[in-house]
């Protein structure tokens, strides 16, 4: 975590003291306020020690008050907080702020993404290989934003092509498509995609549920219709037991492309799906399914030491935002980042390909 008494991704290690702070607080206000704080330095584009004034001063920084402050400055001289410490044994939450720390490994700072996004000596992807972002939702399940929006903001980044991956039936909770809504939801992409003079594919993806069995909420005839099938597990992911069956059986299908936030984690929150990582990997190389680097900052699943392992393995690989909004479509460059940091080669990853060669993959045997 530090080199020197200073922290590498200080950003990060500066949120997650303030989130323990706001886990400790005695009122929801007070709660909100530190993670507000902790969510502003995490979106950050610039590390907290480049901005310091020369007095050591911080600059004013919205939706942080005099209290976050003092640890913020705190941390960047000393590496830990104790007044963060001292709140926690206080409040008599040690057990509980200590299993929350367990799950913040491996999660990148706005700024720590685009430091490494800028950094040559990293061997993966750079931002003008993505050729197109494979998790989106519309306002077709939960996401904010119109295909065609959508469509635009891609263009807008540069894209080549993107799917929109709304959540299918079986997901109610995401406001899941029925079939009748996915059939009106094309007829909105093919007017994005028959508008003159783009060249720039939209293609209808779904994001299927993984059942606790490993079956998926779409029939083989359903998912037929559509072009791009990603299966993404949303239920038990604060178990401890096994799981690797429930996801070999999901790669395993044979209409599923993309293997979506295979852990289902959440930043201090939740571990996700407990797996022989090694098994599920060696399953999706063989099925020639591509393993998802989710870049949502609260995901970021696979991370860069799980998707080096699926390096190992021989896996395809797609980089994706699972945006939910036009805004969060820069959160493709946190899972560029973990490419570039577990060296994932460029003709690995499915959305660097040319349409072409990528619309040939997706014809293989799903689509
Ligand atoms: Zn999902």
């Amino acid at each position: 975590m530090s080199t020197g008494g200073f922290p590498v991704d200080v950003n990060a290690t500066v949120g997650g003291y303030l989130r323990d702070l706001a886990f400790v607080q005695p009122s929801r206000q007070q709660m909100f306020g530190y993670k507000r704080a902790a969510n502003a330095i995490l979106a950050l584009e610039a590390p907290l020690t480049a901005l310091l004034d020369a007095d050591g001063r911080l600059p004013r920084i919205a939706g942080i008050g005099p209290a976050s402050s003092r640890v913020i400055l705190e941390v960047i001289e000393t590496g830990g907080s104790s007044i963060v410490e001292q709140a926690v044994d206080h409040a008599g939450q040690r057990a509980d702020i200590d299993r929350r720390r367990g799950l913040r490994n491996h999660f990148l700072s706005r700024a720590e993404t685009l430091r490494v996004l800028r950094d040559p000596s990293y061997p993966g992807p750079r931002l003008e290989d993505y050729q197109g972002d494979l998790q989106m939702h519309s306002e077709w399940s939960d996401g904010r934003n119109t295909v065609a929006e959508l469509a635009a903001a891609c263009q807008a980044r540069g894209y080549r092509y993107s799917a929109i991956t709304d959540h299918s039936h079986g997901l109610k909770i995401a406001g899941g498509m029925s079939m009748a809504e996915a059939a009106e939801q094309r007829r909105a992409i093919d007017e994005v995609n028959r508008a003159p003079g783009v060249s720039f594919r939209l293609i209808q993806g779904v994001e299927a549920n993984i059942g606790i069995d490993g079956q998926l909420d779409l029939s083989a005839s359903e998912a037929a219709l559509f072009e791009l099938v990603l299966a993404a597990p949303h239920s038990r992911l604060r178990k401890d037991f096994d799981q690797t069956a429930r996801l070999i059986a999901a790669v395993q299908c044979p209409f599923v492309r993309i293997l979506a936030h295979p852990r289902g984690r959440m930043a201090g929150s939740r571990a996700g799906v407990a797996a022989d990582w090694g098994l599920v990997f060696a399953a999706a190389a063989a099925n020639g399914v591509a393993v998802e680097i989710d870049g949502d900052p609260s995901r970021q699943d696979l991370d860069y030491t799980l998707a080096g392992r699926a390096l190992e393995a021989g896996c395809l690989f797609a980089l994706d935002s699972d945006a939910h909004g036009v805004g969060q479509l820069s959160y493709a460059e946190t899972a560029l980042a973990h490419a570039r940091l577990a060296g994932i080669p460029v003709a690995r990853i499915v959305n660097c390909w040319p349409l072409d060669r990528f619309l040939e993959w997706l014809n293989q045997t799903g689509g």
